[in-house]
């Protein structure tokens, strides 16, 4: 998952930097009013509500959510594992609509999306809550918080759209958390944002149910989604979910012609076994094609992990060199600023077509979606 802050940041520099409130801090600033009118989108708490369009109802008032493979069944009164839906006199709502914790202006490249109009800005968002529990996640302030433990903003889908516009961006990101969570805020930003000629792209860890996938590939461009592990028992121990419907999400994404990168952090110890990851590599090879860029992401001990070292670089290394040889054409290394992993290279004429630094582009090299030296057609969106 995306992280709210630089990836290197320890908690401890986290909060020094930030405060208890970074997100009124960093929408204040984003947002440029004055304090009279911040204090009017600065919230704490529940501001607003949406009827979901996915659940059905059950006897006695009861619930199940359709959204995502988890399907909770709630009663009257209770809210689903995500803690940001609510059963309200036998209806479901989200708690979140129209309610952010977190608003960045971020370089496309750090969703991480290498392929999607390099060197633009994504305007990008999230809400409190989240439906894994990831012990390393990077943004458990807000993905493990309801919505009345952070500061919200009170922000409709057509100002988000203005306020990207205004502020240069070439697409909105739905990221930081599970984006499944705030579904109904994001597909209306999203039907928005086509008309207004933005593109919508995401970071999302996968684990959303077929019929609202297939409802939200109609609007969304592109999508980097977590592959966090290969198999059920990394998904089940260290998120607290499951490997195969994010396999499902994958190959619905590829089919409905939603551009694909996939992040795999590896984390020492729980999912750095070479063997599982040449497996993985085969598998999206297969079902999803060689010309999926995927990004090997190093780990920094935070959350409930703190006890295990970063990723060596030679890990890292090493996955590369195992993913290329299983024949994977665009393969990177992630949060190691200054790696020749970070660069994108053509597959036939070996020349670097677009170069990085961290979140900083260089040359690029693709004219028209194709390298410039040999015409290769290289996947992505570049225009
Ligand atoms: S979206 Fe939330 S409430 Fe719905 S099934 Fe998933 S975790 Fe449960």
């Amino acid at each position: 998952m995306e992280n709210l802050t630089e990836s290197r940041m320890t908690k401890r520099e986290f909060l020094r930097f930030f405060g208890t409130s970074f997100c009124a801090l960093s929408a204040a600033h984003l947002f440029g009013l004055p304090n009279a009118l911040q204090a009017q989108i600065v919230k704490k708490g529940l501001i607003k509500t949406k009827l979901s369009p996915y659940f059905t109802s059950l006897e006695g008032g009861a619930i199940q959510c359709e959204l995502c493979p988890r399907r909770c069944r709630v009663s009257k009164g209770k809210r689903g594992f995500c803690r940001v839906r609510e059963n309200r006199d036998g209806n479901y709502y989200s708690l979140v609509y129209g309610n952010p914790c977190a608003i960045h202006l971020d370089p496309i490249e750090k969703k991480p999306l290498f392929h999607v109009l390099p060197s633009t800005t994504s305007f990008s968002l999230a809400t409190a809550g989240c439906n894994f529990q990831c012990k390393f996640c990077q943004n458990w302030e807000i993905s493990q918080a309801s919505p009345e433990d952070v500061y919200n903003y009170d922000v409709s889908p057509e100002l988000i759209i203005k306020k990207a516009k205004e502020m240069g961006a070439h697409s909105v990101a739905y990221t930081y958390v599970e984006p499944t969570i705030f579904y109904e805020y994001m597909a209306d930003i999203c039907s928005l944002g086509k008309k207004a000629g933005l593109l919508n792209v995401t970071h999302s860890n996968g684990f959303i149910n077929q019929t609202p996938l297939r409802d939200l590939c109609k609007v969304m461009d592109a999508a980097n989604i977590d592959l966090k592990g290969f198999t059920e028992a990394f998904y089940q121990e260290l998120c607290g979910g499951e490997l195969n419907p994010v396999l499902e999400t994958l190959k619905t994404l590829k089919r409905e012609k939603v551009h694909l990168e996939i992040t795999n952090l590896i984390i020492p110890t729980k999912n750095d076994e070479m063997s599982v990851i040449k497996e993985m590599c085969l598998w999206i090879k297969k079902e999803l094609g060689a010309d999926t860029p995927i990004h090997f992401s190093r780990f920094y001990p935070l959350y409930k992990l703190k006890t295990l070292p970063p990723t060596p670089i030679s890990t890292l290394e090493k996955a590369r060199a195992v993913a290329l040889s299983a024949g994977l054409e665009y393969v990177y290394i992630g949060n190691i600023p200054g790696h020749e992993g970070e660069h994108t290279f053509c597959q036939k004429c070996k020349k670097m077509i677009i170069q990085r630094t961290g979140y900083m582009v260089g040359e690029i090299n693709v004219k028209g979606g194709k390298c410039k030296y040999c015409g290769k057609p290289i996947p992505g969106i570049w225009a």
